[in-house]
């Protein structure tokens, strides 16, 4: 009996997954995905400097689907290519958009590039292509990768790295601390910028290690001579303690959650 319940269990669990990954990849055919629009706030401005761009799945009979739910299928599946393509085009496009406005001209855009994409062999030409077919600045572009990037041929990482800098675009580390990535990456990688993970910055007034180490982030990137940004500034208390250790840029539900388009831009304008 236990062996057939458990059976039972996972063919609703595996069932579950054939439909979602079903559903997902109708839902890459009828475009329901949208992209949410988070501020990032500078220091030295206090005003808003940009956005990161995070995707939201508009999945019918189910509202708005959080990318924590589905994300992981579509990296396990494949779809994360036809998916992460479509999220680099509508984000360029909107880059694109702000460049010819003189009111949002100034925003930088982030963009998050799973591994699996970032490996596809022809990255580089697709994303040169988009670049030239949406008129986007890729100075004002900010690809977001993670550590598990770092976990096979390096090398090649970097090469496609540098032939994407040398076309302007930037690079940020997300998740910083939490993966594989040993401190020499810090050194080989082309980065611009490292972003101390919200799992750092949440109790930073509660555990002094995890305080020890956004502190300890903070200075290694201003001694790398990279920019650094805290994720997850969530309130009042951690803006000042991050403030105080010398973090000049904050992303977090203090400055704004992820919002439409309309609703980010309104935030700007109100500057
Ligand atoms: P991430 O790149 O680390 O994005 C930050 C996540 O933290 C977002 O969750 C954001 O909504 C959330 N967040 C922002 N500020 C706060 C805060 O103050 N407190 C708390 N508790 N959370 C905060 P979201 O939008 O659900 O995205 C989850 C993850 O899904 C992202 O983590 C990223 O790994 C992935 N993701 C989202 N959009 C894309 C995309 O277009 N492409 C790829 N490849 N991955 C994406
Ligand atoms: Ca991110
Ligand atoms: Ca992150």
């Amino acid at each position: 009996d236990a062996f057939r319940f458990f059976t039972a269990e996972m063919n609703a669990q595996s069932m579950a997954r054939l439909d979602m990954e079903n559903a997902l990849r109708r839902a890459i055919d009828n475009e329901e995905f949208v992209l949410f629009f988070q501020p990032k706030v500078n220091i030295i401005s206090g005003r808003i400097s940009g956005a990161e761009a995070l995707i939201r799945w508009r999945r019918p009979g189910h509202g708005m689907v959080s990318p924590a739910l589905f994300i992981p299928l579509a990296e396990e599946t494949g779809l994360i290519l036809p998916l992460g393509h479509w999220v680099l085009e509508t984000a360029l496009r909107q880059q694109a958009r702000w460049r010819d406005d003189a009111r949002f001209t100034h925003l930088n855009l982030a963009i998050n590039v799973s591994a699996r994409q970032f490996r596809q062999e022809d990255f580089v030409p697709q994303l040169l292509q988009l670049l030239a077919q949406t008129g986007a600045n890729p100075e004002r572009i900010k690809l977001e990768l993670t550590e598990s990037l770092l976990l096979q041929d390096v090398d090649s990482v970097i090469a496609t790295m540098h032939a994407l800098k040398q076309h302007g675009l930037g690079f940020s580390l997300d998740d910083f601390g939490t993966g594989y990535s040993s401190l020499s990456y810090l050194k080989r990688l082309p980065l611009d910028q490292i972003k101390i993970d919200q799992g750092f910055v949440r109790d930073v007034l509660n555990d002094p290690k995890d305080a020890a180490i956004a502190h300890t982030i903070i200075v290694l990137a201003d001694l790398l001579g990279l920019a650094v940004i805290a994720e997850g500034v969530e309130t009042v208390e951690h803006h000042r303690f991050l403030q105080e250790h010398g973090c000049p840029a904050f992303q977090g539900y203090l400055f704004g959650r992820p919002e439409p388009l309309e609703a980010f831009e309104q935030r700007v304008l109100a500057g």
